[in-house]
């Protein structure tokens, strides 16, 4: 069925058909799938575990984050679903504001440690618009959370644009900003740089029992002055670019799309699911309006689904 839509209002889209995505998980080492389904409107992003008896569904909101250790992990009624961030913020760079991610144990799998591979398989599926109305929440009043040195605030505005600062005591990475405007920055610019560690701290996570699947295929590694992957670096600031990346995702537990100015020093998953949480502990915080109501400058879903699909074709074979 093809319906007919404006591609100028901004509706909630979802994916056109299911895509399974095949990996492994970064903790277990062990071949991990997930199923990508479309699913009704203001249904979210919902995780289901398939492969227990009884399937248990656990939305993508804040309230069921158990754990930002490494990775964001979702979990309700003692079932875990962890390392959810880069595919989450994969959705968000596509514009897809609902779709069922069926797994079929406790880990979304790491892939290449960006979320390139995530992008590709949405764009296989497609996108289809649902003809409601996209609801946001718009900020009525600056928002910040601070840790020591490291800061995540959020002031009212009517897009979502994140300004990330890292300051890192390496040769390889220093200090690095990115500023990205999320349905207006091309997808391009962060969906490919990866997730990075320390060869010193993943020798002592393995030794742990954790990241097992953990390898040159699915992080940028570094020694105490160098990337060590043979291949080098995507971008030559990939690092601020993978901060971005992760702060998508982590932005996309809210249970309604935040909108408004962010700036990230130093941050991390862990602040940025505070402040998430801050925005959301006090309804005065915002108001649920329409993009249209609030006259947004970014595009439509649709319309960057329609540009990205576009491009895909034309680069297509260049991930
Ligand atoms: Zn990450």
């Amino acid at each position: 069925m093809h319906r007919r839509f404006d591609p100028k209002a901004h509706h909630q889209v979802t994916i056109r058909r299911e895509v399974r995505i095949e990996g492994i998980g970064l903790h277990s080492g062990k071949p991990a799938t997930l199923t990508l389904k479309p699913a009704l409107p203001n249904t979210g992003i919902v995780f289901v575990r398939r492969d227990l008896e009884k399937p248990v569904a656990i939305p993508a909101t804040f309230e069921f984050v158990t754990q930002t250790r490494l990775a964001t992990t979702l979990g309700r009624d003692g079932v875990t679903i962890s390392t959810v961030e880069h595919l989450l913020s994969a959705l968000k760079l596509l514009g897809v504001d609902n779709a069922l991610v069926e797994v079929d144990g406790p880990e979304v799998p790491i892939m290449d440690g960006s979320a390139a591979l995530f992008c590709d398989a949405i764009l296989s599926a497609g996108f289809f618009d649902q003809s409601v109305a996209r609801k946001v929440a718009v900020l009525k009043k600056r928002i910040e959370v601070r840790k020591g040195d490291k800061i995540a605030l959020i002031e009212p505005s009517n897009r979502l644009q994140i300004k990330a600062k890292i300051e890192w005591a390496h040769p390889a990475i220093g200090t690095q900003e990115l500023s990205y405007t999320l349905g207006k920055s091309d997808f391009r610019e962060v969906s490919k740089a990866r997730t990075f560690g320390f060869l010193k701290d993943v020798e002592a996570l393995k030794k742990a029992g954790l990241v097992q699947g953990g390898s040159y295929e699915n992080a940028i590694v570094l020694d105490e002055t160098r990337v060590v992957n043979p291949e080098g670096l995507r971008y030559s600031d990939e690092f601020v670019r993978h901060k971005v990346l992760d702060a998508i995702g982590d932005f996309a537990l809210s249970p309604i799309p935040i909108i408004g100015n962010v700036t990230l020093v130093k941050a991390g998953h862990e602040i940025h699911a505070e402040l998430v949480q801050s925005i959301f502990s006090n309804p005065e915080n915002y108001e649920v309006k329409t993009l249209d109501e609030i006259e947004s400058p970014v595009d439509s879903p649709i319309a960057v689904g329609q540009r990205v699909l576009k491009s895909a074709r034309v680069l297509q074979g260049s991930f």
